[in-house]
């Protein structure tokens, strides 16, 4: 049966209530708003890039369609030049003549229909390329906000961590000195229920807020002074305070 000094019991309080300070500090580091801004910026990236992979695909195919429409137009122009260049110079039958004639006409067509389609890869190119600097700038932006975010969730952390640093100090301060068996029992209950002690206050455990019954609370009026009693709805180390009620 652990006892301890009614003193010792009340820095159980003190530490408790580090404990739970620690508790809400750590709670804190888990849920800072950052974590979620964070999640949802990596989550458009990432559909961001996958749009980019989409749109740069398209690009390379209007580019590569593109260098085919140019070759085409240039074959049937080579063509027509070289039709265009015998008719001048005049030689041959003039049946011959007149066939060239007809096929340079019919070259002109079809480099026209040609041209035609060589303009719409020409826009479809276009159309895709600022499709891909429009996703590029929206990386770029996300990017800088994800920076932004990552800095601002490390100045926070780093506040915690701060924090954290100064109850840890405080806590040790109260811990210091305190019966080794007193502490190992309030640790013991801690890892257990968050809290090794709570304080007695007007009848009702501080821990988990149940008001005792007349039975308990005349089992706690007969209590020595250096008892260490527990709570029997939570288990928690039940420390008597002259505001207890007893
Ligand atoms: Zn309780």
């Amino acid at each position: 049966m652990v006892t301890a000094a009614p003193q010792d019991q009340w820095r159980l309080l003190d530490v408790a209530e580090h404990d739970a300070k620690l508790a809400q500090l750590a709670h804190r580091s888990r849920t800072l708003p950052e974590h979620a801004d964070l999640e949802r910026v990596a989550g458009r990236l990432s559909r961001l890039a996958d749009d980019l992979v989409v749109a740069r695909t398209r690009a390379t195919d209007a580019s590569r369609d593109l260098t085919r429409a140019e070759g085409d137009v240039e074959v049937v122009r080579q063509r027509a030049l070289r039709d265009r260049a015998r008719l001048d110079a005049g030689q041959g039958a003039p049946k011959e003549l007149q066939a060239l004639q007809h096929e340079i006409e019919s070259l002109a067509q079809r480099q026209s229909v040609l041209e035609d389609a060589e303009l719409e890869v020409m826009e479809r190119l276009e159309g895709a390329q600022a499709a891909v600097a429009t996703l590029d700038a929206e990386r770029e932006r996300l990017e800088a906000e994800r920076a932004e975010i990552t800095a601002r969730r490390d100045a926070a952390l780093a506040a915690v961590d701060d924090e954290v640093a100064a109850v840890g100090r405080a806590r040790a301060d109260a811990v210091a000195g305190l019966p080794a068996d007193l502490i190992a029992l309030y640790e013991k209950i801690r890892a257990s229920s968050g809290t090794g002690a709570a304080r007695l206050r007007g009848r009702r455990c501080e821990g988990c807020r149940i008001e005792l019954t007349a039975v308990e609370l005349g089992r706690l009026r007969g209590a020595a002074e250096d008892a260490v009693l527990r709570c029997e709805e939570c288990d928690r180390i039940l420390v008597r305070t002259p505001d207890s009620g007893l």
